[in-house]
């Protein structure tokens, strides 16, 4: 998924300021462009938070009906200095990128594309799909791999069942399981869907925070109640989180964590750096068709082009302490 909003946000991102209690960040709606543009729920980044351990940007969307509409079209788009991870809840979206991966994004599969020093992809729904309805995330890379190889594994989560929950656990450890997908920081990923009034109580690391999305129904997280699309953020320190479903319906949910990303880090359009010249570079890279995004093969159409760049140096905004 491409960032497109009309005047990215330059964020600087520092670490937490701790505390105890969830912190509740409100979805806000983001076009992906184009003349049928889909809509998506952003939670990360907001100008209450941009990082969740090494987790910065969280775009939800659906569950839309996209029979005889757009659906999702991103035309090749680069990314520099993160990682790409793709979980569906339904629907089929194929993918193409420049170190030549084709792969369908399919529900309960996830596909994680590392862009390091530089990658570019497309991301098409597919004409078999009616429902189209998932989560796009973004994982910062920390400055010593930041530059890595660009990379894409794939992996499908085998099903954990607990008292009333199913969980897949497609990035770190939970409940039992362990992801095989290589990182860069420790990180949890986890799809948890609860029968109706279900409470689980799962071990984690205390050294992470942790952000709780809710897809469909109403679910505590510790002594806050979170509606659809809220995204609940618990700071590091406790060893257990305990998730109640308190509506009378399944929901589903998506447990992210890590351990506090302490870099300050600069993001602009689909590119994280460290300073304003590193994304100009990646920019200016980007615009000239240079090897170092290299191409995607196969999508049918032009790419996306870079948005200007501010006049003025990127201006670096940090997380606000936690009040
Ligand atoms: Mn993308």
């Amino acid at each position: 998924m491409s960032n497109v909003e009309s005047e990215p946000v330059a964020l600087r991102c520092g670490g937490d300021e701790g505390g105890a209690a969830v912190e509740v960040l409100s979805a806000r709606e983001v076009p992906l462009g184009g003349p049928r543009a889909m809509k998506v729920r952003r939670t990360l980044p907001q100008r209450a938070r941009t990082l969740i351990g090494a987790w910065c940007f969280v775009d939800h969307y659906g569950p839309d009906d996209i029979t005889g509409r757009g659906g999702m079209d991103v035309a090749p788009h680069p990314h520099t200095g993160l990682q790409t991870v793709s979980w569906l809840f339904s629907g089929e979206i194929e993918h193409r990128d420049s170190l030549g991966s084709h792969a369908m994004v399919r529900p309960g599969e996830m596909n994680l594309m590392t862009g390091g020093h530089g990658i570019c992809h497309s991301e098409v729904s597919t004409p078999a799909t009616t429902i189209l309805h998932g989560v796009q995330l973004w994982v910062a890379l920390p400055d010593e791999h930041r530059d890595t190889a660009r990379d894409f594994q794939h992996h499908v989560p085998s099903p954990v069942f607990l008292d009333g929950a199913e969980l897949r656990v497609f990035l770190g450890s939970l409940a039992g399981d362990t992801s095989p997908v290589r990182t860069f920081t420790p990180l949890l990923g986890a799809e948890i869907l609860l029968s109706p009034g279900a409470s689980i109580t799962l071990a984690v690391d205390p050294a992470f925070e942790h952000g709780l999305l809710v897809d469909s129904g109403n679910v505590r997280l510790s002594d806050t109640l979170l509606a659809p699309s809220d995204l609940g953020h618990l700071p590091a320190g406790p060893d257990t989180l305990t998730l109640t479903n308190e509506s009378p319906t399944p929901a589903r949910t998506v447990l992210l964590g890590g351990t506090p990303f302490d870099e300050q880090i600069v993001m602009w359009w689909n590119f994280i750096g460290r300073t304003h010249e590193d994304i100009a570079e990646a920019r200016e890279a980007w615009q000239s068709a240079s090897a170092r995004f290299g191409e995607v093969i196969g999508y049918p159409g032009p790419r996306l082009p870079a948005p200007e760049l501010p006049n003025a140096v990127i201006r670096p905004r940090g997380n606000p302490p936690r009040g």
